[in-house]
């Protein structure tokens, strides 16, 4: 009761914008004691048991931290998750708005316990490779790396399965390792996954696309089953006049050119913003990580417009506890240095072969009882020209394509799997997806 949460888990700003290293540090062991020790041992542990999409045995796992016993909390936390150093980076920690703590004063720190607890067990030699007992006979195709498809290998390999990830890209990870940045998940970690997975018998063929460079038909014939886990590519774009110009750019063209540039697999990054006025369309997780990406880069000025009206500073009413609650968010790379503007509505760009500005109009939005926004509607005498030089689409993901090809036929011994299957989510939530899938795969087709 008398301790704090901590709100400094960040590097220096000055000195955090000069690189591309995680943002985040490592709470100490001292630290981490402490914070866990604010965890109250709930009779019913929303955190574990409503929030969590995997349902990791958090206030277990707080009470091994809080007594020092790491190797029991990494115990803990490996009977649900089998990538905690990548949801203890960038999982917005679904677990945290729905603790108890919350409702009167700051939630725990769950984020940062299971971060300290993955890398002392990883310096500690703890995470091995789980290789199965014994060989089921049977077979899985899983096509896409990212974090469904390397969920359903993981869980299908453990119980015996002989499993193959094809992947378009010449690195696993998906959207771990070409949609987020370094700079909130450094991409050596997946090596290091990589190679237990690899170590457990996992197979991937890379730089391998399905419907391209392999046929889907293959897959269906050669295996047992086939997870299909290939994320949601197509961006959703912004057609209003002038979208043909230069410097207009979907985020994740911007994103992974950077990520693709500092895994040295291209020789310079493919956008560039350094010295440009840059704006970004959109003001969710997307934008934010192109304005951490921009500041990087040295851009002059950041901009970032978002068509919905500014949220609330603390929970919505029409999200209470335990709820993901509906309110304002500020990034570590909103922090570092950009300008945030809400209800405006883009309608065309501006300039003679490149950008050079966005006419905007503010928009009044109509509110919910519970103050969510409905529709909205234009304010007259309101346009204004935002002045940018290179602009940024950041407005969500399309459904997933390739129903066609491998459409969801568990009868045909076909799943879907992640974002693919429920569209464009979270990490924490495609680890889930995969895991299910594939243990309903192992139900049906296993035994
Ligand atoms: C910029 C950005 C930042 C994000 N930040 C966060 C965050 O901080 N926290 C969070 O929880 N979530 C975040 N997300 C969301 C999260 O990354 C996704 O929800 C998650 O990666 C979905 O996992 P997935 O495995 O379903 O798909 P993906 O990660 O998209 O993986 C799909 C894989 O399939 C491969 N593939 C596609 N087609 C084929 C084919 N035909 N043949 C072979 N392979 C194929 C792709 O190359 C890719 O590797 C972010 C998303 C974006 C775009």
């Amino acid at each position: 009761m008398t301790m704090k949460r901590i709100d400094d888990i960040y590097r220096p700003l000055n000195e955090r914008v000069g690189d591309w290293k995680e943002v985040e540090r490592l709470l100490s062991f001292a630290e981490m004691k402490e914070q866990t020790l604010r965890c109250m041992n709930c009779g019913e542990p929303f955190c574990h048991a409503y929030a969590c999409p995997l349902g990791n045995l958090v206030p277990d796992q707080n009470r091994a931290v809080a007594q020092g016993d790491f190797k029991k909390a990494y115990a803990l936390l490996s009977v649900n998750s089998d990538f905690p150093e990548f949801t203890s980076r960038i999982c917005p920690a679904l677990c945290e708005a729905s603790c108890v703590h919350g409702l009167d004063e700051e939630a725990v720190m769950i984020r940062q316990s299971e971060k300290l607890i993955i890398e002392t067990a990883f310096r500690e030699g703890w995470v091995k490779p789980c290789p199965p007992a014994k060989e089921n006979g049977k077979s899985a195709a899983i096509v896409g790396a990212g974090p469904a498809g390397l969920s359903a290998a993981v869980t299908l390999r453990r119980r015996g399965w002989a499993v193959t990830v094809y992947e378009r890209r010449a690195g696993i990870g998906g959207l771990l390792r070409y949609g987020i940045p370094c700079f909130k998940l450094d991409k050596t970690l997946i090596d290091r996954r990589r190679k237990i997975l690899e170590a457990e018998g996992i197979r991937f063929v890379l730089d391998a696309e399905i419907g391209r460079d392999v046929s889907a038909d293959y897959l269906v014939r050669r295996f047992d089953a086939v997870v299909v886990a290939i994320g949601t590519p197509v961006a959703r774009d912004l057609k209003i006049p002038g979208r043909e110009l230069g410097g207009i750019h979907l985020a994740l063209e911007f994103l992974e050119g950077q990520n693709r540039f500092l895994a040295g697999e291209i020789s310079a990054p493919p956008i560039d913003a350094k010295g440009k006025k840059v704006l970004v369309i959109g003001g969710g997780d997307t934008g934010s990580d192109c304005v951490g990406t921009s500041i990087r880069q040295g851009a002059a000025s950041i901009t970032q417009i978002e068509i919905m009206p500014k949220p609330p500073k603390e929970r919505s009413s029409s999200t209470p506890w335990p709820l993901w609650p509906y309110m304002l968010r500020t990034s570590s790379s909103h922090k570092e240095g950009c300008e945030r503007r809400w209800a405006l509505n883009s309608l065309r760009f501006l300039g003679e072969g490149r950008v050079e500005g966005v006419e905007v109009e503010q928009v009044g939005w109509e509110l919910s009882g519970e103050g969510r926004p409905l529709k909205f509607l234009s304010i007259p005498d309101t346009k204004e020209i935002v002045k940018a030089d290179l602009v940024f689409l950041a407005m969500g993901f399309l459904k997933s394509g390739g129903e066609d090809v491998l459409p969801h036929d568990p009868k045909n011994g076909i799943w879907r799997a992640g974002d693919c299957a429920g569209g464009a989510s979270l990490v924490v939530k495609a680890l889930a997806s995969g895991k299910k899938v594939a243990a309903e795969i192992d139900g049906t087709i296993g035994a």
